[in-house]
């Protein structure tokens, strides 16, 4: 019994805490694939929970009735779709962002799925065509991962290594599996008690 006790105090304290339940609001702007939204939800989700964050996701006309205490805001810009063109080399530029006022995160981004997607079809290869939606999903939870980041922890900062690091490789945008650094996630939880707003 004692044994028992000893062994549950050394428990990582975060499998007692409570997760932090957050939702997301989308609006598309123009056509995304259903395969490709599920995907990313499923994949931002999974980031974060290992930060104790639990993400809902509605669509914009669908929370408009609601309210909800915690809430952040996502526009996606462009086509969130894969497509089977050739790479268009656009000029180089932010996947996503958040935006801020006098220097302070606010709790609203962008994805912007044309550079998204542009930019992963440059490290693919025949066979991922195959489930282009699906990674063009997993980049999406991604970069959508790394501006919730920003936004719960409220910093601009960047972590060394993992999904909070300044820039993500298209190949790490659609590598198997790619997390959140534990020294991220511990700064996720320290910002996560506080409102947004
Ligand atoms: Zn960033």
């Amino acid at each position: 019994m004692l044994r028992c006790a000893l062994s549950l105090l050394f428990l990582p304290f975060f499998l007692f805490a409570e997760k932090k339940e957050v939702t997301v609001v989308m609006q598309f702007s123009e056509g995304f694939s259903p395969q490709a939204l599920q995907e990313m939800q499923a994949e931002a989700d999974r980031i974060v929970q290992k930060a104790g964050v639990r993400l809902a996701f509605r669509h914009r006309h669908e929370a408009s009735q609601d309210s909800f205490s915690e809430l952040i805001f996502f526009k996606m810009t462009g086509r969130c779709e894969m497509d089977a063109f050739p790479a268009l080399l656009d000029e180089r530029g932010p996947l996503a962002f958040t935006f801020t006022t006098d220097g302070r995160i606010l709790p609203f981004g962008e994805v912007k799925c044309d550079r998204l997607r542009e930019s992963i079809k440059t490290v693919m290869s025949g066979g991922d065509y195959s489930q282009g939606n699906q990674l063009l999903g997993r980049a999406m939870g991604r970069v959508l991962a790394h501006e919730l980041y920003h936004i719960i922890a409220r910093t601009k900062g960047h972590g060394k290594g993992g999904v909070a690091k300044e820039s993500l490789s298209a190949h790490q945008l659609i590598a198997d599996k790619l997390d959140l650094a534990d020294h991220d996630c511990a700064f996720i939880r320290s910002g996560s008690g506080k409102k947004f707003l």
